[in-house]
């Protein structure tokens, strides 16, 4: 033990003393892990030692019960390496060895506990980019819990061994947008992609405003459905619903069925409108009053309207399929007076008819509710945590980090999937 230290003290006074300032109980802890251990806490290099020991007995103990293996992953930078997918282009994506980041001030990285396949990133593994999210070759995947390997310099409120949710994006906080609560359109929304890999890098900016520790009882892989579901709860109270409303909800798709589910346990009455089998029994498992799969959009409207009252409409219509004639659909659901949310993003360069008389004799609200902002990411994490919130039901299967591409070619597939946990 005392060579290791001697060990220590021959690699440079200022390592040395970085070391000593954590405290004796710390070093001690350290020797603890090993003498391996030591060598690559000290070998990783001043930084390393900064950012692992001056944070106290905590975090070194917290990185040391993780096992060798991950304290030697975690911490040997510019030596160490994981797997991650990459997304080179149209439905290329590649689990490459690529160097394990390191954290710089404020950032944090985490080993992902489980990632999310999500109807975005189909989007892109079928388009090859994503205009404001993606652009290849880089890093892919959004949604991620996991527990923390390292914390950057200036990082508070976190420590080595936290699990956390961190957020696909984090605002600006200063621009106009950001100033009058409407974060989600922020001019400069930071996005972080890699959650298809061992471990992430969390910038700066997603640490301080929309990383949430998560709760010892609630697995990560359902605090990784946070942002979906962010998403999902700003599209519900954008259209400021009554218990006992009735909401019409287009498209059986993973966020069709979260609004559903959100809807349901809001107390209002839900009718889902689906395309097939496995999102009927999905639905009513998420607490859809009525089930309509319908063959037109034409026999939807009407099967939607004759399930209301005097077959008036519904008070609310979301559109979840990002889709031009489902958002046209959507405007022919609602009563008078009732308010449509065109949820679901449409490609660029589509355009809608709609009946402009309609619309203004009939008093109808409309709006199209984008992404999410903090406060609502705090809220979906709660609602996750709560017990209501069915998580499991939208984990319908776990896959490795390698199978990523037979999972994307299931999903393109359209089979009953609604997500699944990749777990690297
Ligand atoms: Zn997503
Ligand atoms: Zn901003």
């Amino acid at each position: 033990m005392a060579s290791t230290v001697k060990d220590a003290i021959l690699r440079g006074r200022k390592t040395v003393e970085t070391v000593v300032e954590g405290g004796m109980n710390t070093v001690e802890t350290v020797v603890e892990g090993g003498l391996n251990t030591v060598e690559t806490v000290v070998e990783a290099g001043l930084n390393t030692v900064e950012t692992v020991v001056v944070r106290g007995r905590r975090g070194v103990e917290s990185a040391v019960s993780l096992g060798r293996k991950t304290v030697e992953h975690a911490l040997l930078h510019g030596r160490g390496t994981m797997q991650a997918a990459i997304l080179h282009g149209r439905e290329d994506v590649r689990i490459e060895e690529v160097p394990i980041p390191n954290a710089e001030t404020g950032e944090l990285v985490l080993r992902v506990g489980a990632a999310l396949t999500c109807g975005t990133d189909l989007k892109v593994f079928r388009r090859g980019y994503h205009a404001r999210m993606i652009v290849p070759p880089a890093l892919f995947g959004h949604e991620l819990a996991g527990t923390i390997v390292e914390a950057g310099l200036g990082v508070t409120g976190f420590a080595p061994g936290d699990r956390v949710v961190a957020l696909n994006s984090a605002p600006c906080g200063q621009c106009y947008f950001c100033e009058r609560g409407q974060e989600n359109l922020c001019d400069d929304l930071m996005f972080n992609n890699g959650a298809y890999a061992e471990f992430i890098r969390i910038p700066a900016r997603i640490v301080a405003k929309n990383t949430l520790v998560v709760p010892a009882h609630v697995p990560l892989e359902h605090a990784a459905l946070t942002e979906p579901l962010a998403c999902a709860v700003h599209g519900f109270e954008d259209c400021h619903a009554r218990p006992g409303d009735t909401v019409a909800v287009i498209g059986g798709g993973p966020l069709g069925l979260m609004i559903l589910h959100v809807a349901a346990l809001a107390g209002c009455e839900t009718i889902a409108i689906v395309k097939h089998d496995g999102q009927v029994e999905a639905a009513r498992q998420l607490g859809a009053t009525h089930v309509v799969q319908a063959t037109s959009i034409r026999k939807a409207i009407s099967e939607t309207r004759a399930l209301t009252e005097k077959g008036r409409g519904a008070d609310i219509a979301i559109e979840a399929v990002g889709a031009p004639d489902a958002w046209q659909e959507a405007v022919e659901l609602v009563r008078k007076g009732g308010t449509v949310n065109f949820f679901g993003g449409c490609a660029v360069g589509t355009h809608v008819t709609l009946d402009t008389n309609r619309i203004h004799y009939s008093d109808i609200t409309l709006r199209s509710t984008f992404h999410h902002t903090p406060a609502i990411c705090r809220t979906a994490l709660e609602l996750i945590a709560g017990g209501r919130f069915q998580a499991q039901a939208f984990i319908t299967g776990h896959a490795h980090l390698y199978e990523l591409n037979r999972v994307f070619e299931k999903l393109m597939k359209r089979s009953s999937e609604i997500k699944t946990a990749i777990v690297p």
